[in-house]
């Protein structure tokens, strides 16, 4: 598919006009579409809701699912896709008539529409999909990094020094283990960053909801979900958490060439991460179900740039106020590290992400 002029035009200013653009184009398509509420609201008291659109026969063979904004500033990323999806790339994708196509809109509403990564109750998602409490997991470097992790002021000289500590852990145990230990999780601090929650989430069992129900029973499914902040900039890395030895891995490899890797394997631009959506996913379906899952990693910045930016907003959520000069730039920093305002970043998003559904699709007609 050729670049559409069209692509800056699909990335949405807001969750509000994401959603209404999502449901219109849906419609347009005469997809079935549901909602499914959370409690929360949105910013202007607007209704927050994971919302899905189902194009293809009663009871599919294969299922391609796409799934965007299950990191919820993430959001802007893979909601452009599945609009470009639903607006244009659909024509060219000639899905046989045993083939069905869903897409999953805001798996975190909430973080999408107030600007933030982790949900209503500052759980990042995808740290949430496992058995609580059962299979938490210690992290006892965090722990002992716990005051550099999550300061309780960002004055110059507590940021200064609480970087020192963090980047002198990287110098003694590598930048890999700093990563692992600041991204795999934690299930101790409700305010503290990536808190992967005390309990399954709205979004984790809507999400198995949509697994369970509106995969029609399908007996294969390729599920590829959006991300960004990760990797080089515009990239796509093609992430799963199965093992090297694992037939998804061996078919991401096949449909996605090198791209594809495995976080078992140490080759992602990710950490081992506990608790992550695909586990859900796998749950909810029936056990003779084949499912391909990936995560579509698209790179910003550099991973230190994006996680002071993370940090920053887990301060502000937890002893600031948004309502400020700092507020406001914390803000904008955090959306520009998952959103970049540039729009070579997102004609390249739009592109590659085109590229990525034709590879799945091909893959799951394989
Ligand atoms: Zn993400």
């Amino acid at each position: 598919m050729p670049p559409d002029p069209a692509s800056e035009a699909r990335f949405s200013p807001d969750y509000a006009t994401a959603r209404e653009r999502f449901l219109t184009a849906a419609e347009g398509r005469a997809a079935r579409v549901a909602s499914h509420p959370i409690e929360a609201r949105g910013p202007k008291g607007e209704e927050l809701a994971v919302d899905t659109a189902y194009l293809g026969p009663e009871a599919p063979e294969r299922l391609l699912a796409v799934s965007s904004g299950v990191h919820g500033v993430e959001g802007y990323a893979g909601s452009a896709l599945q609009l470009q999806l639903l607006e244009a790339q659909l024509d060219g994708l000639s899905l046989p008539a045993d083939t069905g196509l869903l897409l999953v809109h805001a798996v975190n509403p909430h973080g999408f529409a107030w600007r933030r990564r982790v949900n209503e109750r500052n759980v990042d998602l995808n740290r949430n999909f496992l058995s609580h409490p059962d299979d938490h997991v210690a992290n006892p470097s965090y722990e002992g990094l716990f005051d550099a992790i999550n300061p309780t002021r960002l004055d110059e000289e507590t940021d200064q020094r609480s970087r020192e500590k963090l980047l002198g852990f990287a110098g003694e145990h590598g930048f890999g283990e700093l990563q692992r230990v600041l991204t795999c999780g934690q299930y101790v601090h409700a305010r503290g960053m990536q808190f992967g929650g005390h309990d399954a989430e709205a979004s984790n069992a809507i999400l198995r909801r949509i697994a369970a129900e509106d995969t029609r029973g399908a007996g294969r499914i390729a599920w590829v979900d959006v991300h960004t902040g990760l990797g080089p900039y515009g990239i796509p890395e093609m992430i799963t958490e199965c093992p090297t030895d694992h037939p998804a891995y061996r078919l991401g490899k096949a449909w996605y060439g090198d791209s594809a890797k495995s976080t078992q394997a140490g080759e992602s631009v990710s950490a081992k991460l506990n608790g992550v959506m695909e586990h859900g996913l796998e749950e909810s379906l029936p056990g003779d179900c084949e499912l391909v899952a990936y995560t579509a990693e698209f790179g910003t910045y550099d991973g230190l740039r994006v996680f002071w930016a993370m940090r920053a907003d887990n301060w502000l959520a937890a002893h600031g106020e948004e309502d400020t000069e700092k507020g406001q730039e914390i803000k904008r920093e955090l959306v520009e590290v998952f959103r970049p305002d540039d729009p070579e970043w997102r004609a390249k998003v739009l592109v590659e992400g085109a590229r990525v559904v034709e590879q799945t699709r091909r893959g799951l007609l394989s």
